[in-house]
């Protein structure tokens, strides 16, 4: 069993869950990483002491450096300190949370130097799949998947045979506007957007989640992390979200994963796995839910989604390309730039606009990411 733990992406709701379980099962946090929160980060360094902190904007790092200098915590900045702490010998793992594409380079480079790591930073799959991998297999390390569908999968695969596993279903909330039509997205805010009926998240992924991007992303992930083909793949809507996802076997066997929405679950199946144990959250009740539904993704209204699968099953940068698009247009749309469905419109434009090319490393992903973003933000700065 793991004892220590570097956390990247530390103040999110997945990193302030996962000090919880880190709390509950005495595993010792080596290092915190956070994006800009200060204030947290150092509640959480004098709570946790870690010998070191990384905190991603330059422009805090002198606060925080300032903050801690009664203590003997080493304060780092930048993508170059969450690199420094992806490789530190004394943590058994990273758990990379990290939110956007600035979370792909601290994996790749934590890998590099032979480390396990507990994944729930989607960008790292979506974007570098086939570098991710590669590396997995050369460095025979581990990747725990951390986002309660991939984890749900991942122990649904356990005490099976892979070569017998037929398809996978990936289960869906649906978002706050299932059921909705196209027209009906129209008029959308902000403020409804960001209102997620099972899961309380941070603002992109709240997004991604209204538009069906999330999921668009993680039947990416799943490509990658459980190597199968699109066609593999089988999306279901599935409102309550107490089924986490399922597989089906040759035998037509299909064997899912269940238990309250709450990621404690999962994060402490990747830290504690292949162990179980008590875990800070609560217990499923089927007989407080009395009826779980299932219904099929509208692929039309929800464009993103279409873009996703599409993306994926043409390859090469699409994904990333793709990717990188729905975090600009995301942006855009919670500055008050765009409507809630030129999200899906902008995303897919992105298939049409560029031409076929490979990810060989990582200099690929960010020409594409680049490249990506350039494109939305002409679109958004057009309307001006
Ligand atoms: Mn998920």
């Amino acid at each position: 069993m793991i004892k220590t733990v570097s956390i990247l992406g530390s103040t999110g709701s997945i990193g302030t869950q996962s000090l919880e379980v880190c709390e509950k099962h005495g595993i010792k946090v080596t290092a915190l990483a956070a994006h800009s929160s200060i204030d947290m980060l150092e509640q959480q360094a004098r709570k946790y002491s870690p010998s070191v902190v990384c905190i991603y904007r330059d422009d805090k790092y002198a606060e925080l450096k300032k903050r801690l200098a009664d203590t003997n915590i080493k304060v780092l900045c930048g993508m170059e300190g969450l690199c420094e702490i992806a490789v530190m010998d004394e943590s058994d793992i990273v758990l990379n949370s990290v939110v956007g594409m600035v979370g792909l380079l601290p994996t790749l480079t934590a890998m590099e130097a032979g480390k396990n790591v507990a994944l729930a930073n989607k960008e790292t799959l979506v974007a570098g799949g086939k570098l991710v991998t590669d590396l997995v297999k050369k460095k025979s390390i581990k990747l725990y998947p951390i986002d309660s569908e991939h984890s749900a999968i991942f122990q649904c695969l356990q005490g099976n045979k892979r070569e017998q596993l037929s398809k996978i279903i990936l289960t869906a909330s649906g978002g706050p506007f299932f059921g909705k039509t196209y027209d009906e997205l129209r008029a959308v805010t902000k403020a409804q957007a960001l209102k997620h009926p099972n899961w309380d998240m941070g603002n992109k992924i709240t997004i991604d989640s209204a538009t069906l991007m999330n999921k668009g992303l993680e039947f990416i992930e799943a490509k990658w992390l459980f190597d199968l083909e699109p066609e593999q793949i089988e999306i279901v809507v599935h409102r309550q979200s107490v089924v986490h996802s399922a597989v089906e076997y040759n035998d037509y066997s299909v064997i899912a994963q269940m238990g309250v929405p709450d990621m404690k679950i999962p994060i402490q199946y990747a830290l504690l796995y292949p162990d179980r144990m008590e875990c800070p959250t609560g217990r499923l009740s089927l007989t407080d839910y009395g009826k779980l539904t299932f219904d099929k993704p509208d692929f039309e209204t929800f464009k993103c989604l279409s873009a996703a699968i599409e993306a994926i099953t043409r390859g090469g940068a699409y994904p990333c390309l793709v990717n990188s698009a729905n975090e600009e247009a995301v942006r855009a749309f919670l500055n008050d730039e765009i409507s809630f469905i030129e999200i899906g419109e902008i995303v897919l434009s992105v298939l049409d606009k560029f031409e076929y090319f490979d990810i060989n490393d990582y200099n690929d992903v960010t020409k594409a990411d680049t490249m990506a973003r350039d494109y939305v933000r002409g679109i958004v700065s057009d309307r001006k």
